[in-house]
């Protein structure tokens, strides 16, 4: 940084701070946003609130102490004089202004004692003679972030530009184009070296975004090849294990109670291919919550069996393992598989034993949580490992699960649609398939919003649906009452109901301070239908699958997320009967809840996981969503994924496309120099 003239050690300290190491990271610090000050206003013309930008000559300095130290600088035109206050400006400053110099300002226009004026304007001293560059005060102005502490120490937008100026002056030429002139004139893309110079000094408008769009899509190619090579080479490698014996997989589909969707179908064999191929299988499946991943991944898991390996399951809660568990000993059982579940809590001496039967290779395959990562825990033949709800274990989590087998085979599952353009710039080194078909005989849930006052009908609709033989589901955004939050709690409720409303039917109460068996022996009285109505947090939140329940009344709506509101909603609507989902919230018209007024009306308008997730990703902005998609890695510094869905997917294109030239290069190499 030092190399820049005009930073010394000190602001190069300051700039270090702010993450700024290298020219090319300042090169790359874009404005937050440009002024336009293209257009010079005359004095007498000048109205109050407008931003502008005036030429005119220094006529009186004046220097107050009270009731602030003001500095108050007068200029002239030949239309008039406005007068210019700077704040704790101080002798020093004061200095800086000589009667008689000619200046340019610019700023907005306020209004003081019955007086127009400029507080705290930018400005610049005009030479008489000679050719000037006016960086601060003409033209379209550019306006960098700059935090309180960059402040503080004296790096200002004004300091930015000048220090911007002189690195792209000096260093400017340096930059190397990274895209062949093809590419470049079949997208329509300016060459980098001039985009970077327009993007912080544009002439206009329109070329401001166009240097926008090229550094964007330079960001965003520059992470897409990295993750493209990655890919690439995986597929390269046959390293891999092969699982390749289908005989398994077509007795199961052949005695399942249903035919698999044309997706699934398709899903199911995307998956086969990359099992049966010599590397290393590394797939995202994202399906929507009902969409019949289940299924998908059991098919995997006879391919895995059927080839003599074993295959092992994770998924985040005890409650969701133990019914992957007793789906797979029901479906795989008959077919000679044997399933093993692990988790926390199990008596000792039955773990031990678990432990030895998957070892000696006894268990074929094995459902479990967190135990399943437990150093104890060893596979002699492990040759796929699926994760599900993938998203709620960490990246190392899921390593340490694959590390369980020698490049097994990886199937990552979520019910939380990530928006399309997140998946690529994220998972761009994985495969992905998609399950975006709604099940036959699934009709979508139909939807409404309700103020609380209209409690007691909708328990009365809830009471109608029990007496037809349906389950209900009541969820709360809390356990109990707290003076903190003004939210109904499940325990109260659950009170209240099983004495009034729903006194007549079997409630229970689930959350998730409760012990493990005990969450568990509830929800299986849910399951199998002894309780009616489950009151209940969040806890209910995940994959749970009782295609008897027609009804999620969730109460506080406005505290929910939109993605946990869409998962909630998919507990229901899982059987051919129509279901409904009751949000019920308190007022929503201040403007605090605004977003939450959103969220709810998108959720009554649509049941299409994947466009709530874009809608999502548009509302929420890429940081958060980023943040909890790719903890720890940082968000983009110029494309902003909830705006440039394009620019990412042309990125990414020409990514596969060079990253698959240089891989068939190389092997090209390799045999004309064997042979
Ligand atoms: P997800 O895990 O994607 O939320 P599941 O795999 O739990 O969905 O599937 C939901 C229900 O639909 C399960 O009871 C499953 O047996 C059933 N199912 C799956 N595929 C089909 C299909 N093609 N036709 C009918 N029912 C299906
Ligand atoms: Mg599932």
């Amino acid at each position: 940084m030092l190399s820049v003239k005009g930073v010394g050690a000190k602001r190069a300290g300051v700039l270090a701070d702010a993450g700024i190491h290298t020219v090319g990271d300042l090169l790359f610090y874009l404005p937050r946003r440009y002024l336009d000050r293209s257009v010079v206003a005359r004095i007498a013309q000048l109205t109050s609130g407008a931003e502008v930008t005036i030429l005119a000559q220094v006529t009186k300095i004046q220097l107050t102490k009270r009731p602030r130290t003001r500095l108050i600088v007068t200029v002239e035109d030949d239309s008039g004089a406005v007068n210019c206050v700077w704040f704790g400006g101080g002798k020093f400053f004061a200095k800086n202004f000589v009667e008689g110099d000619s200046i340019a300002l610019s700023g907005k226009v306020g209004f003081f004692n019955g007086e127009l004026q400029f507080t705290h304007p930018e400005y610049e001293f005009v030479r008489l003679s000679g050719e000037q560059n006016f960086l601060h005060t003409s033209g379209i102005v550019p306006l960098y972030s700059t935090s309180a502490d960059m402040k503080e120490r004296g790096l200002r937008s004004r300091t930015f530009r000048r220090v911007m100026a002189q690195a792209l002056e000096q260093f400017g030429d340096c930059v190397v184009e990274t895209m062949s002139p093809e590419a470049k004139e079949s997208l329509g893309m300016m060459d980098l070296p001039t985009s970077l110079r327009l993007v912080h000094f544009p002439t206009d408008a329109n070329g401001a975004s166009a240097a926008r769009r090229r550094l964007a899509f330079e960001e965003l190619y520059q992470q897409q090849l990295l993750l493209a090579r990655a890919r690439v080479a995986r597929r390269a490698a046959r390293d891999g294990v092969s699982l390749s014996k289908r005989d398994l997989v077509e007795r199961f589909c052949a005695g399942l109670q249903f035919v698999l969707t044309k997706t699934q179908r398709h899903v199911v064999e995307e998956i086969l291919e990359d099992l049966s191929a010599p590397y290393q299988m590394c797939r995202l499946l994202q399906g929507d919550v009902g969409s019949g991943k289940t299924v998908v991944a059991l098919v995997a898991v006879l391919q895995a069996i059927g080839s003599g390996y074993q295959a092992a399951l994770m998924a985040p809660t005890e409650i969701l393992a133990t019914q992957h568990y007793n789906t797979v000993v029901e479906l795989l059982g008959p077919l000679g598989a044997n399933a093993g579940l692990l988790i926390g809590k199990q008596p000792a001496a039955l773990r031990a034993k678990m432990l030895t039967a998957i070892e000696t290779g006894a268990i074929d395959i094995v459902v479990g949580t967190h135990a399943l990562i437990q150093e104890a825990v060893s596979f002699p033949k492990l040759g796929l490992a699926i994760v599900d709800e993938q998203h709620r274990f960490g990246v190392v989590q899921r390593e340490n699960l694959a590390e369980k087998g020698n490049q097994a085979n990886l199937l990552f599952m979520t019910a939380t649609p990530i928006p399309r353009t997140l998946a690529l710039a994220v998972y761009g080194d994985t495969d992905l398939s998609i399950l975006d078909e709604l099940l036959p005989g699934r009709r979508p849930v139909r939807t409404a919003s309700r103020t609380a006052d209209r409690r007691e009908a909708i328990f009365q609709f809830v009471a109608e649906q029990l007496e037809l033989g349906r389950q209900a589901y009541l969820v709360y955004p809390s356990i109990e009452d707290s003076h903190k939050l003004a939210v109904r709690s499940a325990t109260t409720a659950f009170g209240e109901l099983s004495a009034g409303a729903l006194a007549k039917y079997r409630v229970a109460l689930l959350h998730g301070q409760m012990k493990e068996e005990e969450k568990r022996d509830v929800m299986q009285t849910f399951v199998d239908g002894t309780t009616q109505v489950l009151v209940s947090t969040t806890v209910v939140e995940v994959g749970v699958d009782v295609a008897n329940a027609t009804v999620m009344v969730i109460e506080n709506a406005e505290r929910f997320g939109l993605a946990q509101l869409h998962q909630l909603r998919g507990r229901v609507g899982r059987g051919g009967e129509e279901s409904y989902c009751i949000l019920i919230h308190g007022e929503l018209d201040t403007p605090e809840f605004e977003s939450a007024r959103q969220r709810i009306d998108l959720l009554c308008q649509t049941n299409d996981g994947f466009e709530i997730a874009d809608r999502d990703l548009a509302v929420r902005g890429q940081g958060e969503l980023l943040g909890t998609a790719q903890a720890g890695k940082s968000v983009f510094a110029v494309a902003d994924l909830s705006r440039d869905g394009d620019i990412l997917r042309q990125a990414r294109r020409l990514a596969v496309e060079v990253a698959e030239k240089e891989s068939a290069d190389a092997a090209t190499e390799t045999l004309s120099t064997t042979t």
